[in-house]
């Protein structure tokens, strides 16, 4: 017998101001669970209604960045609204291309993790080893590293590697996901990351690995894509995490 979970409740972000809030929720989680570079990288959302997205204002630690100090950008690069700091341009090339060229994606969010820098140079890239991998096992894209993403035809050639896809690997750069919602392509986000972790983890022993036969990837596959559906399993986790912000960092919200 097959059993499934209850439905989970799903999460509105219908306007702008609920976008500033659960986007800015992403940056304090990236923060919290060691997913953050610095100042670098970003994490973008596309606003309900318009030609336009919000990114990270350019020079805040993850761990600073705000729902009102989030940077709106349309799709040629252009600041809407007032901001008090500059969008940075890596990020308008990587985020505007995708959210422009993939109107079923409303999130991408990219990571230079330590794990996913070092799984983006391993020629076999991620390895479906255990149940966390599965999960990307075929559903993952590569895009072969071009330098640092200021020029604007890269965006061709990462909508080509994206497509149909729910993530990347940014070859010798790091890792991005997509989602239809924010808790969704968090969710992407922490298993990816979870999955470079221990497939670094476990070549790093240099033991042999047992790896799962073919016929259970096949099925666990397929558990993954109907089963279970990755959007439900981030609004299902997503209130868990809202309240972790609440209790650790009491004025995220503000
Ligand atoms: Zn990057």
């Amino acid at each position: 017998m097959i059993i499934q979970d209850a439905p989970a409740k799903k999460i509105t972000i219908d306007t702008e101001g609920d976008v500033r809030l659960h986007l800015a929720a992403v940056y304090r989680l990236l923060a919290h669970f060691g997913m953050d570079d610095l100042i670098f990288t970003h994490a973008s959302a596309r606003v309900p209604g318009e030609d336009a997205f919000l990114i990270n204002p350019f020079g805040l630690f993850f761990n600073e960045v705000s729902p009102a100090s989030l940077v709106k950008l349309d799709f040629d690069g252009n600041v809407v609204g007032s901001a008090r700091h500059a969008a940075n341009a890596a990020g308008f090339v990587i985020h505007g291309a995708i959210l422009r060229a993939r109107p079923d994606v409303n999130c991408v969010i990219h990571t230079h993790t330590r794990a996913g820098v070092a799984i983006s140079c391993l020629a076999d890239g991620i390895l479906p080893m255990n149940q966390f991998a599965i999960e990307f096992h075929e559903r993952i894209g590569c895009h072969g590293y071009e330098g640092i993403a200021f020029n604007m035809d890269e965006g061709e050639r990462l909508d080509r590697d994206i497509k149909g896809k729910i993530a990347l690997v940014l070859r010798n750069h790091g890792l991005l996901t997509v989602g239809a919602t924010i808790p969704a392509a968090f969710y992407f986000t922490y298993y990816l990351e979870q999955t470079a972790r221990v497939q670094m983890d476990v070549l790093a022993t240099g033991r042999a690995i047992t790896m799962p036969d073919e016929a259970t990837i096949a099925a666990t596959m397929q558990q993954y894509t109907s089963a279970r559906d990755p959007a439900a399993a981030g609004h299902r986790m997503w209130p868990a995490l809202l309240r972790l912000l609440d209790s650790n960092y009491p004025n995220w919200r503000d």
